[in-house]
């Protein structure tokens, strides 16, 4: 079973929810494709056994080329200039989609792969554990998170970090889920990104549910959104002095606080339950 972790916005506690989740539960796979800030591996503290480079392939232009500017006019993502008697590629421009080298009629162009991050591969006790990382400087979230997501092991419980927002690299990470938990505060803010996640999520088909962070601040606006669209309401996590703690040291709350890992494997059961039922 595949449950990907996502947040309108930045900073709600997605990764907390998407550790913690993975401890409490048996023969976990933790994938982290929030490749820009991958922080799950500070609270798991990992072995890492293996790193592997992410290449995007982009196109070398050869002495074939007769600066006809058929790739130029034909690449949506202006990544390739032409001028009278050069051709200048704009590389972080590029998204490898190879339909330059496709298109070119003097068949100039060939395609060289280009590093734009790593995954790495290793273990924390029981679970196993795969997080990308996009190199600096870099914009090409996606295929980094989609090298992440083909580690995919289907004999375990995989949990999905995502990255915030709802762009390309968050689509990238959820497509395929069997269900989505969708990590707020019941803060204005909180609710306004919220509906926008819901939207994104109810066109990919996955079924979801909402998990509630920091709850006792802000107001009732999330639960009044959830209960007017018969969105699950699956779990809510006090804001707590101690939970804050823990995390600021840079430790899952469940393993100082076990009574937690209980009600995290009473949602993951209530998930289970939901995700058959769609099924
Ligand atoms: S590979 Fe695709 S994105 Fe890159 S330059 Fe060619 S057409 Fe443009
Ligand atoms: S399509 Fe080929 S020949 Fe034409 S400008 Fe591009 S690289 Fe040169």
């Amino acid at each position: 079973m595949i449950i990907s972790i996502a947040s309108g916005k930045g900073g709600t506690g997605k990764t907390t929810i998407a550790v913690n989740l993975a401890l409490s539960l048996q023969n976990t796979q933790l994938l982290d494709c929030d490749v820009e800030e991958p922080n799950s591996h500070i609270f798991l503290r990992p072995s890492i056994a293996e790193t592997e480079k992410v290449n995007l392939l982009t196109p070398d232009i050869g002495d074939a080329c007769d600066w006809c500017g058929e790739c130029a006019c034909k690449c949506q993502f202006h990544a390739i200039v032409v001028l009278p008697e050069n051709v200048m590629v704009f590389p972080e421009l590029c998204h490898g989609c190879g339909l330059c080298s496709l298109v070119c009629p003097r068949d100039a162009i060939t395609e060289v792969p280009r590093e734009i991050g790593a995954i790495m591969r290793g273990r924390a006790g029981s679970i196993s554990i795969v997080y990308g990382l996009l190199k600096i400087g870099e914009a090409m979230a996606t295929p980094v998170v989609k090298a992440v997501r083909r580690e995919t092991d289907p004999e375990k419980t995989v949990i999905i970090d995502a990255p915030p927002g709802t762009s390309c690299p968050v689509i990238a990470s959820v497509e395929g889920s069997d269900y989505c938990i969708l990590v707020t505060e019941p803060t204005p803010f909180g609710l306004y990104d919220l509906k926008i996640a819901v939207e994104v999520i109810r066109l990919l088909g996955i079924p979801f549910g909402v998990l509630v962070n920091k709850s006792g601040i802000g107001d009732r606006g999330v639960y009044d959104y959830c209960g007017a669209e018969k969105i699950a309401v699956l779990l809510e996590i006090p804001y707590d002095e101690e939970i804050a703690r823990w995390y600021s040291g840079g430790v899952a709350f469940v393993e100082r606080m076990p009574e937690w890992k209980d009600r995290f494997r009473e949602m993951f059961e209530c998930i289970k339950e939901t995700a058959r039922e769609r099924s």
